[in-house]
């Protein structure tokens, strides 16, 4: 064979090599609905198919409008998840504002070239070549390839393999999210149909029994009223969550005194306390305390929690709130002397509609109130923690940081 000849078999080769290995990747990502497993399986795949030293799929953050890295080769993985990545002086960003493809044969000269992710990660990007992802005509973020072996140059092969895997990291994006979304809407169906049952039942029971006497029917009329509360509560727990989860709810955040915002909390909670024979007290500094936050949200952690150390106690219990200011933090614990939980059941309860078994019949809840706690304090950069014995009582702790990073 003349040496060209063997040129263009060697090409054809590794043409089908490419193809085969990109008609895999599809399978795969037919087959597996679990996000972070594809992305990673498109990126380790990137860097075999285009003979490279490292891959990352960075995506936009539409609320901060920065990017972070969804997936990454790097071995240093924890590293570059809490990084952010800002558009206008990053490569990445460029791609996804321009939204083209880019070929940097010497990316480290570029002046585009985001160094921190390099130095916090001990690598040197010597040449990069990157393409933005799309999700129906938006741009989502970008796909890079880094440092060629052998320092080979990009080609246009390599342009055009990434391009086509972009596209698959995009779908697989895309049904993730759709797949969470129907996730979601099948768990609240399921929550909605308790309330549902009982206010069809009860009505039903009034509605073809005509000889019951007034107080039965004054009884079941109260559990229809109680239910369609309840699901009135858990609709508006939903879309808070919802709302929160997607990060959709920007925060307002502003300087509070987070003093005051405990006080009304607590005025507003105290006829509830009186009610159940509860004794409702607080050690809260005179002084203004002030921390960068947004007073409604944090005010709603406040009354989620104090609900619940009213809801989860017994006649003549006690029920104490204590703010403090730390070095660097504020921390708030809301104590109470009331049921308590088993030791096994505190690593679950800011799951979404975990309740207590032991506690379904004790108080009506929706499950929803220490998950909305969670993502607000998380959403301010702070932390929520819980300590518990069964049957002496709960204490929670919240941690908000004095200022915003
Ligand atoms: P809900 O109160 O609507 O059920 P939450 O998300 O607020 O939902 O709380 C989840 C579960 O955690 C509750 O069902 C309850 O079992 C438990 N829990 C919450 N707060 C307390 C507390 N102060 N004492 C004991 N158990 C609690």
């Amino acid at each position: 064979m003349k040496p060209e000849e063997t040129n263009e078999l060697e090409k054809l080769h590794r043409a089908v090599n490419r193809l085969e290995k990109l008609l895999e990747i599809s399978r795969t990502l037919n087959a597996n609905l679990h996000l972070d497993n594809l992305l990673l399986s498109i990126i380790s795949a990137a860097t075999q198919l285009t003979n490279t030293a490292a891959a990352s799929i960075l995506l936009l953050d539409k609320r901060t409008g920065l990017l972070y890295f969804e997936a990454t080769t790097s071995r240093q993985k924890e590293v570059l998840a809490h990084m952010l990545v800002p558009l206008e002086e990053s490569i990445a960003g460029w791609i996804v504002t321009h939204n083209q493809p880019l070929i940097l044969n010497e990316a480290s000269q570029d002046p585009r070239h985001f160094t921190l992710p390099d130095q916090k990660t001990n690598f040197e990007t010597k040449a990069l070549l990157g393409v933005p992802l799309q999700v129906k005509g938006k741009t989502i973020g970008a796909l890079e390839v880094l440092n060629p072996k052998d320092n080979a140059l990009f080609t246009e092969d390599d342009l055009q393999t990434i391009t086509t895997l972009a596209a698959q990291a995009a779908v697989a994006i895309e049904n993730a999210s759709l797949f969470r979304q129907s996730d979601q809407i099948a768990e609240i169906a399921h929550e909605l149909r308790t309330p549902i049952t009982a206010i069809i039942g009860f009505s039903k029971l009034l509605l073809v029994r005509e000889n019951l006497d007034r107080e039965t029917q004054r009884s079941f009329l109260e559990t229809i009223n109680q239910e369609a509360k309840r699901l009135g509560d858990m609709i508006n727990d939903f879309l808070d969550l919802a709302r929160l989860e997607t990060r959709r709810i920007l925060l307002e955040m502003a300087p509070i005194n987070l003093s005051k915002i405990v006080l009304e909390a607590i005025s507003l909670l105290r006829p509830q306390a009186d009610d159940n024979n509860l004794k409702l007290a607080y050690n809260i500094p005179p002084a203004a305390l002030t921390i960068v936050a947004d007073a409604a949200h944090i005010k709603q952690v406040m009354v989620n929690l104090i609900s619940n150390a009213i809801k989860y106690n017994r006649p003549g219990g006690n029920i104490d709130i204590c703010l403090r200011q730390l070095a660097d933090c504020v921390k708030i614990v809301v104590a109470d002397t009331g049921l308590g939980m088993p030791a096994e059941t505190t690593d679950n309860i800011f799951d979404k509609f975990y309740r207590v078994t032991e506690h379904e019949t004790k108080a009506k809840g929706t499950g929803l109130g220490l998950s909305i706690v969670k993502e607000i304090v998380e959403a301010h950069g702070g932390s929520v923690s819980v300590e518990s014995t069964l049957n002496q009582g709960s204490s929670f702790t919240v941690k908000l940081p004095l200022e915003q990073r």
